[in-house]
């Protein structure tokens, strides 16, 4: 069953929301081409998360070794950080979850690090438009189908692929909750209605060549099929009759 939150949850969801952007942002500062590696990053999240007194909420989920996702270049998602340091022309997806005082928040951010192909460029610029896409269906009254079309159609128009084996999500007093599924594909006037109090997590997940993904033995790792790049954007938002708020921002 969806629980949707009051004012009163959302002020709380809002504050892990804050540690989640502060810390990507400072984790993405903080990258030196040939010198930071992920593993670099990920206990760099840590203390951040420490610090404003919240637990980050990857960290043994479903037994997820690590306090973030780090996914470099061809790798979707759920990227274990490694000692191996980022190099320039590489891409970078930092995700992580914050809960703080009982409520999760959930974000992700595609960075380049230093200078980038012009083609990585773009796929970046399209897979955060497609987010936006995303959130502009998010009112009360629409429903799910409404922002997974509006991502799928943005991104295909574009000459991308979404990928199919993973969805956004509820969040709350959980990281995962209902509505189980926030898809980035499919189409308008289906799926869950939008009522005012929802908190979801928007998260296209956008490859350059097939949307089609393969799990590495770690049983975590999510690659590209084809081997070419994979960008990912997520914010945790909350839909009330007042509008739409992003939560993982500062
Ligand atoms: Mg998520």
């Amino acid at each position: 069953m969806i629980e949707y939150k009051s004012k009163e949850n959302i002020a709380k969801m809002r504050a892990a929301g804050r540690v989640v952007a502060r810390s990507l942002r400072i984790m993405s500062e903080s990258i030196v081409p040939g010198k930071t590696s992920p593993a670099d990053l990920d206990a760099l999240a840590a203390r951040i998360v420490a610090e404003a007194g919240g637990v980050p909420s990857f960290l043994n989920y479903r037994g997820f070794p690590a306090n973030t996702c780090i996914s470099v270049n061809n790798v979707v998602v759920h990227g274990i950080p490694t000692a191996t340091p980022l190099e320039e022309g590489d891409i970078v997806s930092l995700d992580m979850g914050v809960e703080l005082d009982g409520w999760h928040a959930d974000g992700a951010w595609t960075y380049p690090v230093g200078t980038v192909s012009q083609d990585a460029k773009r796929l970046l610029n399209v897979t955060r438009e497609a987010l936006f896409q995303g959130i502009s269906k998010a009112k009360v009254g629409n429903r799910i189908g409404d922002i997974a079309h509006a991502v799928q159609k943005y991104v295909e128009s574009n000459g991308y692929s979404v990928v199919r084996d993973l969805v956004g999500h509820g969040i709350g007093r959980h990281l995962h909750e209902e509505p189980s599924s926030v898809p980035n594909f499919g189409r308008a006037g289906e799926g869950e209605l939008i009522k005012s109090g929802l908190t979801i997590c928007i998260e296209p997940m956008v490859n350059q060549g097939t949307y089609k993904v393969v799990t590495l033995p770690d049983k975590w790792t999510l690659v590209t099929e084809d081997g070419k790049l994979s960008a990912h954007f997520e914010h945790a938002i909350a839909i009330t009759r007042d509008g739409v708020e992003i939560l993982t921002v500062e």
